[in-house]
């Protein structure tokens, strides 16, 4: 397999570890999202806790994207960043008080609203301010996104949403409730989902509940299939943008729509995953009895996702050109999860050479940690070195 290019000579006076964005895949990325949205005239919610940089925020909300937050923070780092309030949309299980008066106060386009007592609590907030506000219902579909367990949302036994069974209560409620407009029904089954026919049964499940819908006379304006669109971290050169034409084109096919309405999306991974790589430096090679390490000044600290959903991020010495040899490749941690991959082919590898992880972009830097009281790496751009 090849490896990536990276302008390793202006890496020299840079400290490890860092993030490394390469500007122009984002903005392909971007493009091709923005053409293919044109062409059925959806709406995009860029989901920002893939990744919060303000840069890579500020590139994602100048191509027109809306925002699709799950806090308060990420409200105004979404807001700092230029993304419009009529195009942020606010999901998740637990918005404290304080995170929903500030989304009524900025009046953002739409809560994800996740359960009754959330919903009673929104009506509330927005009765003492005077104000009507905007709801869609998150609906479990109970489709599995064969993913992960980690990463999976969309089954009736995880926390995220109203079950299917629950709806005509939810519906009658919300007919009690004065301050609050139901606008839409919401859907996001899960993450890292590669094969795109996936989502058909998304798609079935909410041509059910559109039929359903209808048949109580309750008409929605909007419907929200969420993000999940997964990338190739096996061979991030071979495919540095996924598949979203075929992605695209399934809900194109497959969701009946009614007359007007709009459909949303909140792609995370899928815009900015590939753009990243985590740059580490080789501390040690370290020679087993049995095998060699090769011991980065990078952790799970700085990229959790292998400790965490045993996920892989391929490896690269983009020093070395010498002869493949195979390693172990560790953080520093003081934690045996510390570990990227085992039993690795990486180019002969010495202290001193820089190594990439790749496809780092998605949730990455954003879930750094300071354990060991290790610094935040920080992050550089290709287009300003
Ligand atoms: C995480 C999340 C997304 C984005 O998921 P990706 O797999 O990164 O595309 C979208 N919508 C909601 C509600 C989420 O929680």
């Amino acid at each position: 397999m090849t490896k990536g290019t990276f302008p390793v000579e202006s890496f020299k006076g840079i400290e490890t570890p860092f993030y490394y964005y390469d500007i122009d895949l984002l903005k392909k990325t971007l493009s091709i999202v923005k053409e293919l949205t044109h062409k059925y005239g959806y709406h995009q919610h860029y989901a920002v806790k893939a990744n919060a940089n303000h840069k890579i925020l500020q590139l994602i909300a100048a191509a027109g994207f809306g925002a699709d937050c799950v806090s308060g923070n990420e409200v105004k780092a979404a807001i700092s960043a230029g993304f419009p309030c009529s195009k942020i949309v606010f999901a998740g299980v637990g918005k404290t008080d304080k995170e929903i008066n500030l989304g009524i106060d900025y009046n953002i386009f739409c809560f994800n609203v996740e359960s009754l007592p959330e919903l009673e609590v929104i009506n509330e907030l927005a009765e003492k301010k005077g104000k009507k506000v905007s709801v869609a219902i998150r609906i479990n579909p109970n489709v599995d996104a064969h993913t992960h367990e980690y990463i999976t949302t969309g089954l009736n036994e995880n926390k995220f949403g109203f079950s299917m069974s629950s709806l005509d209560k939810v519906f009658d409620k919300i007919k009690t409730l004065q301050n609050i407009e139901l606008i839409g029904l919401h859907f996001h089954i899960g993450s890292q989902i590669t094969e795109v026919e996936t989502f058909e049964p998304l798609c079935e499940r909410i041509n059910e509940l559109q039929n359903q819908c209808e048949a109580k006379g309750i008409q929605l304006k909007n419907i929200n299939v969420g993000g999940g669109l997964g990338i190739d971290y096996d061979d991030p050169n071979a495919n540095p943008v996924p598949p979203f034409e075929a992605y695209f084109e399934l809900f194109h096919k497959n969701l009946e729509l009614r007359k007007d309405q709009m459909v949303h999306f909140e792609l995370g991974r899928s815009i900015v995953a590939q753009c990243g790589a985590l740059i580490s430096r080789v501390t040690y090679v370290k020679e087993g009895d049995s095998k060699k390490f090769v011991i980065l000044d990078a952790g799970m600290t700085d990229l959790i996702r292998p400790a965490l959903y045993q996920a892989y991020h391929k490896v690269e010495n983009i020093s070395s050109d010498l002869p493949i040899e195979k390693y172990d490749v560790v953080g520093p941690i003081c934690e045996s999860s510390d570990s990227f991959v085992k039993d690795y082919e990486l180019n002969g590898t010495k202290r001193g050479d820089l190594v990439a992880l790749r496809s780092a972009g998605a949730y990455g830097e954003i879930m750094a940690s300071q354990y060991n009281c290790r610094e935040i790496p920080k992050a550089y751009f290709s287009d300003k070195l």
